[in-house]
């Protein structure tokens, strides 16, 4: 991976607030593993490839970027990679899919109870040797995949900054900026879904401390979104030049700047931003939504 095109940049929006804050630009690393993704996947792969597996298995939307990510690891890895996608009865289709299927990921549709329980379906075994698999949970979230968001930070130095602030989906990510981040350093996590009660827990189950997570700013729930939050992005573009997508990014610097007005943060604290990536998406939006 390319992690020498992993910078910080000021995000001037926040000027108005009189302080600096800073952006450390995951997005930037590969065009399909983006963002945090290749972080948490890097572990699983290494223990898959100890235990001479053949196949990554794994779980996620029809618009996962975590799905795409995998897809593309597996593929410049040699292995196979399977994905089961979280639908209704029959196949669905989207742009991620449809890339993650080119690069020869075997896609499989569970009903939604089947998904939350992560079962493999008897069509799986059928195709692949039961062996030869590896699972990676669904969105990465386990110690394997928190010990490697924990390297996130690796690649700046992130000891100016008072507070590290993420969107959180799982949890993985913010787990691992925990274990990385300074005694003086406060992570503060974004949720993205809606009444997500158990993401404080989920996070301390990897072992994390210092961890703070904020939980008004769903816009509606995971994948939801308002026309305030895309109206928010386009100017947010047009003033940073920083693309954001409404499931994970755009919440982040949307509630940013909202608790900044709240007095959440003040002008002395020194912020770092995690743009993790990922704008799949964005691919579900209708075509002139954005301006990016
Ligand atoms: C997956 C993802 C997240 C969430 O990460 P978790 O470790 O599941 O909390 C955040 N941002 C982006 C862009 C993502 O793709």
């Amino acid at each position: 991976m390319p992690l020498s095109t992993v910078k910080i940049e000021p995000a001037p929006w926040y000027n108005k607030f009189h302080t600096t804050v800073d952006v450390l630009r995951l997005d930037r690393i590969h065009p399909l593993i983006s963002g945090n993704k290749w972080f948490k996947i890097r572990f699983y792969l290494e223990e898959a490839l100890a235990l001479r597996k053949t196949a990554l298995l794994t779980f996620g939307g029809t618009y996962s970027n975590h799905i795409l990510a995998t897809a593309a690891v597996a593929r410049e890895a040699g292995l196979h990679s399977i994905g089961l996608i979280r639908g209704g009865e029959g196949p669905v289709a989207s742009p991620t899919l449809e890339e993650a299927a080119a690069l020869g990921m075997k896609l499989y549709f569970t009903d939604r109870g089947a998904y939350r329980e992560q079962t493999v379906p008897p069509a799986v075994y059928e195709a692949f040797e039961k062996a030869s698999l590896y699972r990676i949970p669904e969105g990465g979230y386990g110690l394997p995949g928190a010990r490697g968001a924990a390297t996130i930070l690796q690649n700046a130095d992130s000891a100016p900054y008072t507070h590290i602030v993420a969107a959180a989906g799982t949890g993985t990510m913010l787990a691992g900026l925990s274990q990385a981040a300074a005694p003086h350093q406060k992570v503060v996590g974004i949720s993205v879904l809606r009444g997500h009660h158990g993401l404080d827990a989920a996070v301390a189950a990897l072992g994390a401390r210092n961890v703070q997570t904020v939980h008004g700013y769903h816009c509606g729930g995971y994948a939801k979104k308002t026309p305030e939050l895309l109206q928010f992005m386009n100017a947010f573009f047009t003033e940073t030049g920083i693309p954001t997508d409404f499931v994970y990014t755009a919440k982040l610097f949307y509630a940013v700047d909202a608790l900044f007005r709240e007095g959440f943060f003040n002008k002395n604290d020194r912020l770092l931003v995690i743009h993790s990536g990922g704008l799949q998406g964005n691919r579900s939006l209708p075509k002139g939504t954005l301006i990016f």
